[in-house]
């Protein structure tokens, strides 16, 4: 079968089976094509739980198919690639969390979204990329211990200089591998064009961008923006996804090795199979986990994330 033959049996088999696909901004566009949305971990977790189907298949990593279970756990959740991981969330369990905690008594524990529901339980409250400097801000704690990704902790600690934040060694390896000499050969290669990056990258690179923010920050900069010419320190498929819907405008990766393996695990012939009832993998959590990674989530949407 072609790619669009594939395609045009699952967006057959999706209607027939009532099956909502989410496709997560860092997978390859010919899966965002067959998605019913697509976006950051937590808007498409979010959009699950007002979509109309029942079962819910998550093209993305295991954190984002339990985050989508725990903000809808009555419906079923499939994660298309079982073996689909990320590094990030995969540093730091609740074991290991919950003695680090004895060593920083009254700080808040603040977890970034790409961490175990798990995890999630034993934490104050959690934040995205988007959300992470207002919701820290609003803390009334001062003291702040935020984990896992080290880079983003600093990014909020320099736009928030009142607060006392505290990191683990932790993060990203791809992000965390952009380095100054990177942005030099960039920039010479593409002299007018805007360097906009993701916060999970190294401090002194992202003191060297025009514009810093989430995955869906970067997009909606760089669609409205009137520059013609962009590097991208995010993901490399945002630059395909952004060459894709801004034909006129020209997209550049900072650096080739951006480019997350456990993202590209989800193939169109997962989708294709889990449709059919042959793969991928149900997502259980038990009550004790949902309830309590819930309450961190909720807490991150009371104080406006
Ligand atoms: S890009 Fe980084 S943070 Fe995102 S899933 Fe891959 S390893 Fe995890």
């Amino acid at each position: 079968m072609t790619i669009q033959e594939i395609q045009a049996e699952i967006l057959r088999l999706k209607k027939e089976k009532d099956i909502c696909i989410l496709a997560h901004s860092y997978q390859g566009q010919e899966i965002l094509e067959v998605a019913d949305y697509t976006g950051d971990s937590y808007g498409i977790s979010v959009e699950a739980m007002s979509a109309p189907q029942n079962t819910v298949l998550m093209c993305g990593v295991r954190f984002m198919a339990e985050t989508c279970k725990v903000l809808s756990p009555e419906k079923t959740v499939i994660l298309a690639a079982p073996d689909a991981g990320c590094p990030m969330a995969d540093q730091m369990d609740r074991a290991m969390i919950a003695k680090v905690k004895e060593d920083y008594p009254g700080y808040a524990v603040v977890c970034y979204i790409n961490t175990t529901s798990e995890l999630k339980t034993i934490c104050d409250v959690c934040v995205t990329s988007s959300s992470a400097v207002q919701i820290c801000e609003q803390l009334p704690q001062k003291d702040i211990l935020f984990i896992p990704d080290q880079n983003l902790a600093q990014y909020v600690a320099q736009k928030l200089p009142e607060k006392n934040i505290r990191f683990l060694e932790g993060g990203c390896p791809f992000h965390a591998a952009m380095t100054v000499e990177d942005v030099t050969r960039a920039r010479k290669a593409h002299p007018n064009a805007l360097l906009l990056v993701h916060p999970e990258c190294p401090p002194e690179v992202a003191r060297l961008a025009d514009y810093v923010g989430s995955t869906t920050g970067i997009m909606a900069f760089a669609e409205h923006s009137e520059s013609k010419e962009f590097l991208i320190g995010t993901e490399t498929s945002i630059v395909e996804h952004l060459q894709f819907s801004c034909p006129e405008k020209q997209f550049y990766p900072l650096s080739g090795a951006l480019m997350c393996p456990e993202m590209k695990k989800t193939t169109l012939m997962d989708i294709y199979h889990c449709l059919k009832g042959n793969g991928g993998e149900e997502i259980t959590l038990s009550e004790e986990v949902i309830l309590g990674a819930r309450r961190c989530i909720d807490e991150m949407i009371r104080l406006g994330g």
